[in-house]
């Protein structure tokens, strides 16, 4: 397929390196990151998006993305997809669609978990809403870089759902995280609690597989000195967007409030910028009750 990528960052260059190396023929534009090897660089966004099939986006956020379309979405063929898999707010989504479909032009809104590992190891999982049509014409694509792909409705559904899952992890990590530092003041050996609580009713992702303490469960970020991984500021700007959205349907989510706000001292005020989103684990551990 001719693809255009716009985005070629952390998680845009391995995905694209991906799609070079399955043999597709993409063209590039990135404001300031280097293209990777294989990928033939564009002078502007519309010259990557002129002539393409599709037209992947993986960009910062939602006005980024908004500011992209208004520049590609004239200059793309008609039936052409306009494939974004950044993170971004639901409404973002549903408005580049509505915009895209005005112009002529199918919308998927992919966003990915998996993080650069995924991305580089072709792993990600991707979420996604959009029309039928649109979803197959990309499935291929989404096989090449990903190793999942879950159509989940209709335009802004895959937003949705990246959003509602990492609102979880987030809830689930500082629960994980809190109760390990009420063990340790409890005297119990922290072993002995992830043997438990693994295998219990407790257990979860953050526990079994990314488990926040050094040298306990499978090997993780808390094993590398908290270097991320998932940086906290990353699970930040997600569990935002989580609030956002709820604020929008007025939906209750007040464990994910909560989540926010304690991201958001640990990024602002408590160093955890550029650290794993595990590392409340030694937040937690600093502090007492008041
Ligand atoms: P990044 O900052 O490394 O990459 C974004 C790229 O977009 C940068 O290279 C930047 O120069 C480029 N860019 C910004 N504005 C542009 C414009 N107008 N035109 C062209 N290029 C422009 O970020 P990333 O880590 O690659 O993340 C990309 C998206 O993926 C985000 O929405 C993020 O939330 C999401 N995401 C990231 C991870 C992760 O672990 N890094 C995991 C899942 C999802």
């Amino acid at each position: 397929m001719k693809i255009g990528f716009i985005g070629l960052g952390n998680m845009g260059a391995p995905m694209a390196a991906n799609l070079v190396a399955a043999g597709h023929e993409v063209t590039g534009f990135d404001l300031a990151a280097p293209c990777p090897e294989g990928v033939t660089k564009a002078a502007s966004a519309t010259e990557a998006a002129t002539g393409r099939e599709v037209v992947i986006t993986m960009l910062p956020n939602g006005a980024i993305l908004r500011a992209v379309a208004d520049e590609v979405l004239p200059a793309m063929d008609k039936g052409a997809v306009l494939l974004d898999c950044s993170t971004v707010d639901v409404e973002s989504a549903r408005a580049v669609a509505e915009q895209a479909e005005a112009a002529g032009v199918m919308a998927v809104d992919a966003p990915v978990s998996g993080g650069v590992g995924g991305a580089a190891a072709g792993t990600l999982t991707f979420m996604a809403g959009g029309s039928e049509p649109a979803f197959a014409k990309v499935r291929p694509l989404f096989d090449v870089m990903g190793q999942k792909a879950v159509h989940c409705g209709p335009s802004g559904n895959g937003q949705a759902a990246k959003i509602c899952n990492n609102m979880i992890l987030g809830v689930t990590m500082i629960a994980t995280c809190e109760a390990f530092a009420l063990a340790d003041k409890l005297g119990l050996d922290r072993e002995k609690m992830f043997d438990v609580v693994s295998t219990s009713s407790g257990y979860s992702w953050t526990m079994n597989a990314y488990c926040p303490a050094p040298g306990v469960g499978p090997t993780s970020p808390a094993d590398n000195d908290y270097k991320p991984g998932f940086a906290a500021e990353l699970m930040l700007k997600d569990l935002r967007l989580s609030q956002q959205a709820a604020a929008a349907v007025d939906a209750d989510t007040p464990m994910g409030k909560e989540a926010a706000a304690l991201y958001t001292t640990f990024v602002e005020q408590e160093g955890g910028k550029g650290m794993d989103f595990s590392a409340m684990l030694p937040r937690f551990e600093k502090r007492g009750r008041g």
